[in-house]
Order: structure tokens, then sequence, then C-alpha cells
């Protein structure tokens, strides 16, 4: 375990799910934690209060309200963008606003707060992007759009790594297989079909996506960046 004592973590989208696991995981070890969330207030409010994670609303859609958000952080040691959404269905019926949403949110916010964050980050820091294996592999129907802005996470880690390696900042993409979630629960309709894809055959759970990003964020990792780490039981092999 990495002590982070004194070490400011960021996390978007930290409300529910893969993103509460990491606020405990970096309340738990230490870090002075503040995490955003857009609807979910009741969730943030039982979340800050069990952890004394510092709670913000702040919509990653709102390209303002996001890069407010991230700036006012000042200088981070950790931002960690997990904020995503998952639209789902038939590219020629799928409503296209809510295909532009998931855009927003998926890949124009990640962008934008990365950036911002770097502005003032410590030499040193960590960018940590929650993409998905579905950036390497898509193999049910209705996922394109999705599949997209996943692997367009991979362009910006590897661009981004190069622009800020010179401050020894890295960046990289945790890739997670089906994880158990609001948005893809382990008992879920989808659940059979997903699993059929792996070569362990169940959902991750949030906390073993959170210990990666504690040891991306630690420092034996300090050479690690530009990189997909993928955690999803093989459902990419
Ligand atoms: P959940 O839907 O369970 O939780 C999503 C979290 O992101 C919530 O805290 C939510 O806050 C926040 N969020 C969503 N939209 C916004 C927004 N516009 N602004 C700010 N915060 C927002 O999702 P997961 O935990 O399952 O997913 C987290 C990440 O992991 C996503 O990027 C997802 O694509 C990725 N992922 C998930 C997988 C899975 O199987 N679960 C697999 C691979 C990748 P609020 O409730 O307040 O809106």
């Amino acid at each position: 375990m990495t002590d982070f004592t004194a070490r400011k973590v960021l996390v978007l989208g930290g409300s529910r799910g893969i993103g509460a696991a990491i606020v405990k995981r970096f309340a738990r070890d230490g870090a002075e934690v503040t995490f955003s969330f857009a609807g979910s207030t009741d969730a943030a409010k039982a979340l800050s209060d069990d952890t004394g994670a510092n709670a913000v609303q702040a919509d990653s859609a709102d390209r303002d309200a996001l890069i407010a958000a991230v700036a006012a952080q000042g200088a981070l040691d950790v931002l960690v963008i997990n904020a995503g959404t998952l639209a789902l269905g038939d590219p020629l019926t799928i409503d296209p606003d809510a295909i532009d949403k998931m855009i927003d949110v998926n890949v124009r916010a990640p962008y934008h707060a990365a950036v911002e964050a770097a502005r003032r980050m410590k030499d040193g820091g960590r960018i940590i992007v929650i993409g998905s294996t579905n950036g390497d592999r898509i193999p049910f129907e209705g996922g394109a759009a999705y599949a997209m802005t996943k692997s367009a996470m991979q362009g910006m880690v590897r661009g981004l790594a190069r622009d800020f390696g010179d401050r020894r900042i890295t960046v990289n993409s945790i890739q997670p297989g089906p994880t158990d979630t609001d948005m893809n629960p382990a008992e879920g309709p989808m659940a059979e079909l997903m699993h059929s894809f792996m070569a362990i055959k169940r959902h991750v759970h949030a906390d073993e996506i959170a210990g990666l990003a504690a040891y991306l964020a630690g420092p034996e990792a300090g050479m690690i960046t530009g990189s997909m780490q993928t955690i999803d039981g093989g459902f990419g092999a």
C-alpha cells in the first residue's frame, strides 16, 4: 500500500461505481481527495461523510464548469478522470443527442480536464483516465459509438504522455472489462453475454480497478506512461 498522505487527488465522477471505489481507496490511503458528480447528490453526500472526501457538483458535459472545478484544485498530484456514460443501441435508430452527450462526457471532458490539470500539476504528477476494454474490442452489436469514445482515450493518453513527459507527469488509461456497477450490474441482462467473452467469467470488482489506480499513482509506476492498463478478465484476449 502506498501512503498518499498530503497528496492531492481529484476524481472526476466519483459519486458511484468505479469512481466511488477510487475515492474510497485514495481516502483510505491518506490522500486529500475531492470528487465531482453530476446528479447523485445523496450518494455524493454519503460518500463524503463516509470518507472525508470533498464533493463538488460539476457536470463534465459543461466545459466551463468542468474546467473551473479542475482549476479550483490548484496543484494536483493525481487526476482520475472516471466520469463516463454508456449509450448502446442500433446506430440507425439510437437518439443522436444521447450519442453527442456521451461524446461530450467520454471524450471532450477528459481532454479538457487533463489539459487544465496539467497547467498546475506538480512535476511527477499522475493523470489516469478510465477507458474500457471496448476501446480494443467490441464483440457485440450496438456499441460502436461507446467503443469509439474509449478508443479516443488511447490516442489521448499517448499524445499527452509526450506533451507532459518532460515534467515526469504520466498519462495512462485503465481499461476495465465488465465491472459490477449501476452501469453494468453483475446480475444484469447483459451479464451472461459479457461473461461469454471472458477467460475468467465474472464481473470485475470496482475495488480491483481502484487498486490499479493506486498503483499507477504510486512511486513504482513512474515509468509507466502513454499506456493502456487492461483489467478485464481476458475479455480482450
Ligand atoms: P456508473 O454509471 O455506475 O457511475 C458513473 C459515475 O460517473 C457516477 O459517479 C456519475 O455521477 C459520474 N458521472 C456520469 N456522468 C457525469 C457527468 N456528466 N459529470 C460528472 N460526473 C458524471 O458507471 P461506472 O462506475 O460503471 O463507470 C465509470 C467509468 O468506467 C466510465 O467511464 C465507464 O465508461 C467506465 N467503464 C465501466 C465499465 C463497467 O462495466 N461498469 C467497463 C469499462 C469501463 P452522477 O451519478 O452524479 O451523475
